[in-house]
């Protein structure tokens, strides 16, 4: 019993040293069984007086190493949950914008899209940076990865409590317009398009502007299947990107 709770009070120790954060509890729980079994032995050997509370000590350490060990449990119970919900959420946010990525908003949709009736409307609005590859030839992978971020930050501040904003890819944003009819919609969007053109980007010395086309699609869950809606918006994107870019179309 006692080489058991020295064996528990060694890897207690270790536990602390590696800055383990149960490792104290675990080290307290092996320190009072030790203890409540030391006690039991050297009153049953007579070496100190043999009482009702000596005798019981080790039965006492016992249980008092087992809260510890419990709340140890416990804890680490309460630490795994919380980084599984850290990597769950993490799973749903593009890194470089802080955007809502494609994942969240298959995750997200249904419900909106079930409450959406004629009475409630929503649009979505496809929206795509004009000529980036330019940025990137022009300026560096690393300086497009910046424009990227703010043109995130950009949507972002734009959006109203209700709207959702997804990075769809590339560089390539849509937000969902909810309770937003098409006209609605097409005022927010202008707002959004004013803003990002009128940023002004700067690699060093070197200044520049960015324009966005859009794509505007209202919807309703009778009308059609969101999978129609996106590639409505898709074509609207098309169409503003065909007769020119930077400007909207719905
Ligand atoms: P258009 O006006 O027709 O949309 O022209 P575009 O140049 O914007 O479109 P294109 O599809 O030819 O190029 C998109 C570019 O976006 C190419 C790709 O390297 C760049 N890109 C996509 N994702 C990222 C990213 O995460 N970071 C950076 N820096 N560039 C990206
Ligand atoms: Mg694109
Ligand atoms: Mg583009």
């Amino acid at each position: 019993m006692l080489l058991f709770s020295l064996i528990m009070l060694f890897l207690g120790g270790i536990a602390v040293a590696a800055s383990n954060a149960n490792g104290k509890l675990f080290l307290l729980a092996s320190i009072s069984s030790m203890l409540g079994t030391a006690t039991t032995g050297l009153a049953v050997w007579g070496i100190i007086p043999y009482t009702n509370l000596t005798f019981r000590a080790g039965e006492v350490g016992m249980v008092i190493d087992i809260t510890l060990l419990a709340l140890a449990l416990a804890r680490k119970f309460r630490t795994i949950e919380s980084e599984k919900q850290h990597a769950q959420y993490m799973a749903k946010i593009d890194p470089l914008t802080g955007l809502n990525n494609r994942r969240a908003f298959y995750e997200l949709m249904p419900a909106i899209w079930q409450s959406t009736t004629n009475k409630r409307n929503l649009t979505l609005a496809l929206i795509d940076l004009d000529y980036f590859k330019q940025i990137n030839d022009t300026y560096g992978h690393v300086c497009g990865d910046q424009v990227l971020n703010k043109v995130g930050s950009i949507l972002m501040q734009n959006l109203r409590e209700e709207d959702i904003a997804v990075r769809w890819g590339g560089e390539e944003f849509l937000i969902v317009y909810h309770h937003a009819t098409l006209s609605q919609a097409e005022i927010l969007a202008s707002e959004l398009a004013k803003q990002i053109a009128s940023y002004p980007f700067a690699k060093g010395e070197q200044r520049f502007t960015i324009t966005a086309s859009i794509g505007l699609a209202e919807g309703c869950s009778e009308c059609h299947t969101l999978g129609q809606l996106i590639d409505k918006a898709d074509n609207k994107l098309y169409q503003a990107k065909h007769e020119g870019r930077n400007q909207i179309r719905c």
